[in-house]
């Protein structure tokens, strides 16, 4: 059997060893057009910064190394550029050479990737964008010379950019014309992230594009012009479906190439992966983009074990799971997040909350703040959030393998999670968020979201703030009346009539407080999240903050 795979990085590599482990007898010739295959796309901007400090890290293997062990013909600086579906060949160039090469497959799979998509700006042909190693060799180089850097979209990639080259002393501004970076993320939760890439000296021009890119600057449409040597394009990827398109297999709504659960195209021999092909999304069920490395990963093995003749292999829908480090902020996503939950009109129960990844007594704990959003008719989980020190990569892991496992957000209430005092907490936060989502199903506890608040006090509710008279001195919510937790059962009865809005820091006080007072016969609600959510989201959204 002939198989030829187009590109030879995440999705193609996976797909080529685990064919060799699967047929000893497959000829199977990898085709490049880089000059490199199976590099660490993902270490690339630690390589800018220094992080990583030996190029050849990246590499982690070469064209020689893959044929001594895999018996692979892995052929870089070769593009190809035709597939013949009636001859079954693929024509690929040498792009040293210039030489012409036609090659017959029996199965082929494309995955080619995606490329960075450039906004059709005045001056952007002096903007560099970052997807291999030769984009990487010329944003190092450039870094050398410069001062200033505009970073143009504050998405994962444009985030650690930022972060590697501020490690260069390199003054660096993200311009995004969203209203928060990090897409995935709900604005509560990327208060945050903004907070932390201003503190380490990151300009953030956020709600505002880039109108023109100047020899040694960027304009914005506000109208300021922000200093930019060097200027980073980093607004995200569009599939790599060119060659797909001139040989007519079908091409999705989304724009990427259209694959079976058995990673198969329009045509039956030839089969597509990675950031090129559209995706089934796990919630919905509908086609998407997600372009990420374990996706594809995954979907290179996969690929292998059906044109290996595995009749039981299937493509798995895909969670968008992801996590980014922002100057030491972890920030992680699986699922749909509320802006989506929203938009699409689907009903969802929200859950925040607040833990140290470890316990409190025990030197060294770091706040996380987690987010749950919940199916209220299935108690399905949706999706889930979690940014902050240690331990957020562990719990957004638990979420996402909750969610493929099918487990609901109650049971998470029973997960028996390893616990010693260095590494977690005997009630883990995983198991608070299935705490709270119990509270919340069964109707034992009410709550309302922080961007519900001026809904209720619209309507006359009253907002009851149960910290201590110390915290609230520091901030508090406009109009909020003070009464810690510890008096409320003796001064219930001063509380005006009505609704009651009960909050505290972070919402485990005001959980007890709405306890107390929904017991003694009064109409009380949670404020979800506590002051500190209601800060970051009415922040994150550009309202007054209190503090
Ligand atoms: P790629 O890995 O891009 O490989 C496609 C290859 O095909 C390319 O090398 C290309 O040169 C080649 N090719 C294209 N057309 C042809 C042709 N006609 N002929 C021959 N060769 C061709 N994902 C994560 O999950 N976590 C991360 O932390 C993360 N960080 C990232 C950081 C950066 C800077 C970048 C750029 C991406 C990051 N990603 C991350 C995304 C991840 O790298 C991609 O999702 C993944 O590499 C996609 O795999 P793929 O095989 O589909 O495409």
């Amino acid at each position: 059997m002939n198989v030829i795979i187009i590109g030879g990085v995440a999705g193609g590599m996976s797909a080529a060893t685990r064919l060799r482990r699967r047929d000893e007898n497959a000829t199977i010739t990898v085709l490049e057009k880089s000059g490199h295959v199976s590099f660490a796309n993902c270490g690339l901007p630690y390589y800018i910064g220094g992080v990583i400090e030996d190029r050849k890290d990246l590499l982690l293997q070469t064209p020689e190394s893959l044929h001594r062990r895999f018996g692979l013909d892995v052929r870089v600086r070769t593009e190809a550029t035709a597939i013949d579906r009636e001859a079954k060949t693929v024509t690929a160039r040498d792009l040293d050479s210039g030489d012409e090469l036609t090659i017959p497959y029996d199965a082929l799979v494309l995955a080619p990737g995606a490329a960075p998509i450039r906004p059709d700006i005045p001056g952007i042909e002096r903007a560099l964008t970052l997807r291999d190693v030769e984009d990487t060799d010329r944003i190092f180089a450039a870094a050398k010379e410069v001062s200033s850097a505009v970073i143009i979209g504050g998405g994962f990639i444009g985030v650690e950019l930022a972060e590697n080259l501020v490690q260069r002393g390199i003054a660096t501004t993200i311009v995004e014309a969203a209203g928060q970076v990090m897409a995935p993320i709900d604005p509560e939760m990327v208060a945050p992230v903004h907070r932390r890439l201003a503190d380490r000296g990151v300009r953030l021009e956020l709600g505002s594009g880039v109108t023109k890119i100047g020899a040694d600057d960027v304009t914005l449409e506000s109208g300021a012009v922000v200093p930019g040597d060097l200027v980073i394009c980093a607004i995200g990827v569009r599939p790599s479906t060119a060659l797909a398109e001139a040989a007519g297999l079908e091409i999705g709504e989304r724009g990427g190439i259209a694959v079976d659960e058995r990673l198969r195209t329009s045509d039956s021999s030839i089969y597509a992966v990675g950031d090129a092909v559209e995706k089934r999304d796990a919630i919905s069920g509908e086609q998407v983009l997600v372009p990420l490395a374990n996706t594809a990963n995954l979907q290179g093995r996969t690929v292998a074990d059906v044109i290996a003749g595995d009749e039981d292999a299937r493509d798995r829908p895909v969670l968008a799971t992801a996590i980014v480090g922002v100057f030491g902020l972890r920030v992680a996503a699986t699922g749909w997040n509320e802006k989506r939950l929203r938009a699409a009109g689907r009903p969802y129960r929200a859950i925040h909350t607040r833990a140290a990844h470890h316990a409190g007594y025990y030197p060294g704990a770091e706040e996380m703040s987690l987010k749950l959003l919940v199916d209220p008719e299935t108690d399905a989980i949706l999706g889930a959030q979690a940014v902050g020190g240690d331990g957020v990569d562990k719990r957004i892991d638990v979420l996402a393998t909750a969610i493929t496992g099918g487990i609901s957000a109650s049971k998470l209430s029973t997960l028996e999670l390893a616990y010693a005092p260095q590494f977690g907490s005997a009630k883990d936060p995983v198991n608070m968020l299935g705490f709270i989502n119990e509270n919340r199903a069964s109707g034992m506890a009410k709550s309302i979201q922080w961007h519900e608040l001026p809904a209720a006090v619209e309507r006359g509710a009253t907002v009851i703030d149960a910290r201590s008279p110390e915290e609230h001195a520091r901030g508090a919510i406009p109009g909020a009346i003070n009464v810690p937790l510890d008096e409320l059962r003796e001064r219930a009865g001063e509380l005006p009539d009505g609704e009651l809005v009960v909050h505290c820091a972070v919402g485990q006080r005001g959980h007890s407080a709405a306890r107390i007072l929904v017991q003694q016969g009064r109409d009380a609600v949670n404020l979800d999240g506590g002051y500190e959510t209601w800060v970051a989201g009415t922040g994150a959204a550009g309202e007054p903050q209190a503090r």
